[in-house]
């Protein structure tokens, strides 16, 4: 279909299987070899695994293209079974170390295995398949490769064996608190299901880290290789930012330098994983075949510590000549968003399981500690409960037979069998302009004449989704926040202005906004015609001139 065709040209030149006449000589059990060639600029990097080949079952869904016997380049679905439990498709055999190991082997990390982490676009593309499992142990494994690369070429930064562990645990644990669906859940359900509450999954992930430093075979490694209270303090500053301090504590020392697990001169530490919604959307777009330019390999070999003048902190810095490939990074990162997580049909699917989550929420229950029952959204007060809590919901509403979950076993039969809720169409709001009196306009000044009689206006809904498109911080331009040194002053960290940046790298605008709209019903091939011509109609009448974006 037309998925299928979308996915083959953003996958041209990326993977390449050998032997050439996989699938049909490749028997149920058998070793292939996957070649994963990235053409850079100035090197090649070839990567080669062997893969265990299952056919039937779906262990790690991989969309590769295939050279057929003809030569002919062919999509085909390759199941991947990972023959050894840290054979990451990404990046290759990964050795953990051992008390990462027995972090992972804890129910709470486990946990992760059956959550998506693009949520609802698996839906929409069949690569999205990768869950946060092994995400995480992808993102500590690049934390890690990134702190050794600065310990190697700047002895002087003192990075001790202990900071590197802790990094790679920061980065293993990083993801913890995701809800099923990842951002659906706190993005979409939990606002819906408790207005008002702020609930982030980064807490959730610092109270899961938490609840599983509970468990013996974790306490005794972390004793074993000697990570104390600090580190356990440093862990989770990483991953949440700085902790609340008791108001006894707050006093000189939180001006300066906010973090109690380490202290200033380590302070460039604190942005490996933090910087980790870029390693995020970078693993991301390689789980989805999408051609990624962005090089985060040149990016850990030209990066370096520098002390930032005006504050005295010591912050990682990027050659000055890599600017086009941090902007690639950039790119990358919104043409994700357009084209995965905020794509039309995407949204409207997360938007229908959402509804069926809010609607199931008092009728799903997980018990908890002290053998209290939570429902779905309370189990975010209860990290016992909340281990319970999966992608699995979504079967369990649609396999149901309970009267309590009807409605939502229906909107997810609907999902399933792809009777989503028509789209009428989308409208770019001018920058700055206030979205809800927008919304408030669509909802009034519509008009249901086009409806034959039998359907009454109480009878529909119409669903806004609000898409934000941005580079990750609002309308400013990401580089401004970075620093940069040159080859002959290696030790001084300096901005890149705009005016030292080709235009063709450089976007005049960092973030856009859309408005969608879909009807909340199935609509006749008539009505939704005449539907959507009433939204056209509206969307010529509001007044916001086309913005034009250079990228
Ligand atoms: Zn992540």
């Amino acid at each position: 279909g037309e998925i299928m065709y979308k996915l083959e040209n953003h996958l041209a030149d990326q993977c390449v299987i050998s032997p050439s006449t996989f699938p049909e000589n490749v028997p149920v059990g058998g070793l292939i070899t996957v070649s994963i060639y990235t053409q850079k600029a100035y090197n090649v990097v070839q990567i080669t695994h062997q893969f265990t080949i299952k056919r039937e079952v779906y262990v790690h869904n991989c969309i590769l293209l295939v050279n057929g016997a003809n030569n002919e380049e062919r999509l085909a679905h390759c199941n991947v079974m990972f023959h050894q439990v840290f054979n990451d498709p990404i990046h290759g055999h990964v050795e953990l170390h051992p008390l990462l190991c027995k972090i992972i082997d804890t129910p709470q990390f486990q946990r992760l295995r059956n959550i998506k982490q693009l949520g609802g676009a698996y839906y929409v593309y069949p690569g999205a398949s990768h869950n946060r499992f092994e995400h995480s142990i992808g993102v500590a494994h690049l934390a890690g490769q990134f702190a050794r690369a600065l310990k190697e070429r700047q002895p002087e930064l003192r990075i001790k064996k202990k900071d590197i562990l802790c990094v790679e645990v920061a980065g293993l644990c990083h993801d913890l608190g995701h809800g099923p669906f990842s951002h659906l859940f706190d993005g979409n359900f939990i606002p819906k299901a408790c207005p008002g509450r702020k609930w982030k999954h980064e807490k959730a992930s610092i109270a899961m880290f938490n609840h599983l430093m509970k468990n013996k075979g974790v306490k005794s490694a972390m004793e074993k290789y000697r990570l104390d209270e600090k580190d356990r303090d440093f862990i989770k500053e990483m991953i949440f930012g700085p902790l609340k301090t008791k108001t006894s504590e707050k006093s000189n020392c939180i001006k300066n330098w906010p973090y109690k697990g380490r202290t200033k001169d380590k302070s460039f530490l604190y942005e490996i994983v933090s910087n980790k919604r870029n390693v995020d959307c970078l693993m991301d777009s390689l789980h989805l075949g999408m051609k990624n330019s962005f090089d985060h390999c040149r990016f850990i070999k030209f990066a370096r510590v520098c002390k930032v003048a005006e504050d005295g902190e010591w912050q990682i810095c990027i050659r000055d000549k890599e600017v086009s490939n941090i902007y690639e990074m950039f790119h990358t990162r919104s043409r994700l968003h357009r084209r995965a997580y905020q794509h039309k049909t995407n949204k409207i699917i997360e938007l229908m399981i959402t509804e069926a989550f809010v609607k199931a929420d008092k009728h799903i229950c997980r018990k908890g500690s002290k053998g209290k029952t939570f429902t779905l959204s309370e189990t975010i007060k209860d990290m016992e409960a909340y281990t319970k809590l999966t992608d699995h919901i979504f079967d369990e509403i649609l396999n149901s037979s309970s009267d309590d979950l009807k409605e939502a076993r229906e909107i997810l039969q609907k999902v399933i069998t792809r009777k989503l809720y028509p789209y009428l169409g989308q409208t770019k709001p001018k920058q700055n302009q206030d979205i809800t009196e927008v919304c408030t306009y669509i909802f009034v000044s519509h008009d249901y004449n086009f409806f034959d009689g039998t359907r009454k206006q109480g009878d529909f809904k119409i669903i806004v989704s609000i898409c934000k498109i941005d580079f990750g911080m609002k309308h400013k331009n990401p580089i401004d926040n970075l620093r940069f040194y040159k080859k002959d002053e290696p030790d001084k960290a300096f901005k890149i202005s705009d005016d030292q940046v080709s235009d063709f790298v450089l976007p005049s605008i960092f973030s856009e906004q859309w408005i969608r709209v879909y009807w909340n019903k199935s609509l006749s091939r008539k009505e939704l015609k005449a539907a959507r011509e009433i939204f056209e109609n509206w969307r010529q009448k509001i007044p916001h001139p086309e913005v034009t974006f250079s990228y």
